[in-house]
This record gives structure tokens, C-alpha cells and sequence, in this order.
């Protein structure tokens, strides 16, 4: 029956001339979410972006529509030539197929985009009613307070449109309106959410993986790829950039106090993601720390780590609990791939007491022991560079 998507999007904060800009990147981003299915016609009308089905099945090309960030909504809908009648027809036609699914209530919503037409919206939305009544008589009653669906009906200009269902998507900003964003991403549950968080705000993605082969294993790579694979179905292509560790993680070990290994490690981490984001052009770094979630993510654990850069750190998980970044990790898909057992190279060195209060000044200390400089070049220079689309 549908053969045309409306797809809605939040307007707050996209007045003017922001409006366009915002628009035309959602317009691109819908169809580039599609080009693996097809060619797709997508435009704008009447405020609104529309998606031609082209004889596509509807749920298909929703689940992937929905995915694209700054939507809100999703409506299959059916458009037709203008014909009042023939509305009316389709709605009866929508309304049935919600009786079958089980609804007892429901109302007409209509809105009158031709202004000559004779009846008002008011009215229309009266006389479909009564029709739709008479003919499915005590199978659904009318609710026009609180109904269980709405069938929405449409006269524009040139076509006649109905309407039901809004399948939610994620909301946010379109990809690419809020600039670059550099995400130190592990194998673990929460960087994959905090990557697509800070990416729903319409930011665009590069990943940065620290791995310690061969201590850790290839498989352990082939998980953050597929964990990248994943968010790029929401982010478009991704940059993943493989840092070796093992060598500085080797000297953190002969030079410095094993309880700090983490947190320097960790310091590590931080400045060579600077290092990388900067050359990439992107304008922040990402983790996916929480407070007080290891030892680590203690305040004085995260201080440490935020004292070693000076590009803006986003945290997007800082203050939620296990629970709820599992939750969302379900929701866009990256936790059954989170949960699988590989190693980490946090893991294969950590420490059996890890400070839980390090103190910068003595971490800075530590560190005077190490070539911090030459230790990073050299493993800036070894990177390895994947770019991965789904
Ligand atoms: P995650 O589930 O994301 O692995 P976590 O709870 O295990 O997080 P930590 O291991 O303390 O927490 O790491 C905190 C953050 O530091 C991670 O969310 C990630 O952003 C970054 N990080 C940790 N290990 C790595 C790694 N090997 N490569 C890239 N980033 C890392
Ligand atoms: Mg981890």
C-alpha cells in the first residue's frame, strides 16, 4: 500500500538560513544510508523531505532511514493524484488494515495544504470521519481526546496523502553540521556508545585503537573493526587509526611504578590521539569514561588523564551508569560485538592495584623517567590506517 516515506525532523534551533544547510545534509545522508539498496528519490516539499518507495518494501527502507541522525520520525505513507474522494478511500483502506492489527479507537487528523479547496481542515477531518464510520461501522469507535491511532489525511496542491504510524528514529543533528571528532575506541561496551552519541550531535568520526600485538591478538583488532563497521552504518565511512602500544607500554613497565601503568598508559593514549587528531583536522577527542566506573575514571584518575592534552575531551557517558550505556549499546547494535572475550592491552598489563588517587604531580614525575617524546613519534609512525563503511 505505502508508497512514499515522510521523514520528520526536529526544527529547534534550525531557523533561517541554518535551515537549509540542515536540510540539504539530511537529504544527502538519507540517500547515502540507501545507496546500498538503491537509487533513491529524496527531496524536500512543503518543509517536509519525502522518500520515493519505489516499489521497495516499506519496512525495509525505514529501518535504515531511521537511522540517520536529526530524524525524529518516519511515516509510510500513501500518495495518490488529488481526489478527495479517493482520500477518503485510502483512509478507509488504512483504517481497516489498523482494525485488523487490533485498535479501538482512533481519529482523523487532516490538513488542507490547497487553500481553495471548499472544505476546511476542520472539516474535512468531520466528513472523513462520518465516512469512515458509516462504513466501518462499531468495528473501531472515534476517540478524538486520546485515540489509539490517527489517521492523518492530506490534500496538497497537487496530490492527496494518508498517514498513520511514525516509526521514531534517534533525533540529534545531521552528520557532518558540528564538525570532526577524534574517538579513542576500545573493544569494550561504552566507547562504541560514547562514539555514536557524540556522532548523533552531528559530528563526524574518526576512530583511534590502541592494541599491544602481539600480546594481543588479531582477533581483538578484527572486533574494534566490526565495532567501527557498525557505527559506520550511522556515521558513514570511518577512519580507524591502530596504534601499537606494546613498546610503550614495555618502557612504562621497566621505568615507572607498576600500580601506575594504567593511568600513564592511559596518558599516552590521550596525547597520541591529540597528536593524530590534529593532523586529521578533527576539533575534539572522545572516551567512553564514566565516573568512578574503574579505577581508572576515579576524579583524580580522570584529572590525570585530561591534564595530558589540551583539545577538548568529551565524555558523553561521564555520568550515567552501566545500565543505561548497555541499554543504548543494545539498541544501536554494538553489544553483542562489545561482549565478546578478547583481550585488551589495558588488560594484558594491568596492574594488580592500580592507584585509585594518583596524584598528578607524582605521575608527572614518573614520567620524567620516560622519552615521552620519541616514545610517541615512534608510535605515530607505525600507525596502521583502515577506512571502514559497511
Ligand atoms: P570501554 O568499555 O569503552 O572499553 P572501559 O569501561 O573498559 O571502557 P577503560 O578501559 O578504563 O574503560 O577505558 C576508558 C576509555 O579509554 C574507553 O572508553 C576508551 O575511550 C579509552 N580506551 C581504553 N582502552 C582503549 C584502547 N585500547 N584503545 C582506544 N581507546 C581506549
Ligand atoms: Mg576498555
Amino acid at each position: 500500500m505505502y508508497n512514499i516515506l515522510i521523514v520528520k525532523y526536529g526544527e529547534i534551533g534550525v531557523k533561517g538560513k541554518n535551515r537549509y544547510i540542515f536540510e540539504n545534509k539530511l537529504i544527502k545522508n538519507v540517500k547515502n544510508i540507501l545507496k546500498p539498496i538503491g537509487k533513491f528519490n529524496v527531496y524536500k516539499e512543503y518543509g517536509r523531505i519525502y522518500v520515493d518507495l519505489d516499489g521497495y518494501d516499506y519496512e525495509e527502507i525505514v529501518e535504515e532511514v531511521r537511522k540517520v541522525f536529526g530524524i525524529v520520525g518516519v511515516c509510510p505513507a500513501v500518495r495518490a493524484e488529488k481526489d478527495y474522494n479517493l482520500l477518503k478511500e485510502l483512509a478507509l483502506k488504512m483504517l481497516e488494515e489498523k482494525i485488523d492489527q487490533g485498535y479501538k479507537s482512533f481519529k482523523v487528523d487532516s490538513r488542507r495544504g490547497d487553500k481553495d479547496f471548499k472544505l476546511t481542515s476542520q472539516e474535512m477531518s468531520l466528513d472523513i470521519g462520518g465516512y469512515l464510520v458509516s462504513q466501518v461501522k462499531d468495528k473501531i469507535a472515534v476517540d478524538v481526546r486520546n485515540p489509539e491511532v490517527k489517521i492523518h489525511c492530506e490534500l496538497r496542491q497537487n496530490h492527496v496523502m494518508v498517514y498513520s504510524d511514525t516509526i521514531p528514529g534517534y533525533g540529534g543533528l545531521p552528520l557532518g553540521t558540528n564538525g570532526r571528532a577524534m574517538s579513542l575506541l576500545s573493544g569494550g561496551i561504552d566507547s562504541p556508545v560514547a562514539s555514536w552519541m557524540v556522532a548523533k550531535r552531528g559530528m563526524e568520526l574518526e576512530c583511534i585503537h590502541f592494541h599491544s600485538y602481539p600480546f594481543t591478538s588479531e582477533k581483538s583488532q578484527e572486533k574494534v573493526r566490526d565495532l567501527a563497521q557498525i557505527l559506520s552504518k550511522y556515521c558513514g565511512r570511518v577512519r580507524l587509526h591502530k596504534v601499537n602500544m606494546l613498546e610503550i607500554q614495555k618502557a612504562i613497565g621497566l621505568n615507572c611504578k607498576d600500580e601506575e601503568m594504567t593511568i600513564i598508559s592511559r596518558r599516552f593514549m590521550m596525547r597520541i590521539a591529540q597528536q593524530v587528531a590534529e593532523s586529521r583536522h578533527c576539533d575534539a577527542l572522545v572516551t567512553g569514561e564514566s565516573i568512578g566506573q574503574v579505577a581508572s575514571q576515579t576524579i583524580q584518575g580522570l584529572t590525570c588523564t585530561n591534564a595530558s592534552v589540551s583539545m577538548p575531551v568529551f565524555r558523553p557517558l561521564i555520568a550515567m551508569d552501566k545500565t543505561e550505556i548497555i541499554d543504548i549499546a543494545q539498541k544501536i547494535g554494538t553489544f553483542e560485538t562489545s561482549i565478546l572475550p578478547e583481550e585488551d592491552c589495558c588488560t594484558v598489563f594491568s596492574p594488580k592495584k592500580p592507584v585509585t588517587k594518583p596524584k598528578l604531580d607524582r605521575i608527572e614525575r614518573s614520567e620524567n623517567a620516560l622519552d615521552v617524546e620519541k616514545l610517541i613519534q615512534d608510535a605515530i609512525d607505525n600507525i596502521e590506517v583502515e577506512d571502514i563503511e559497511f
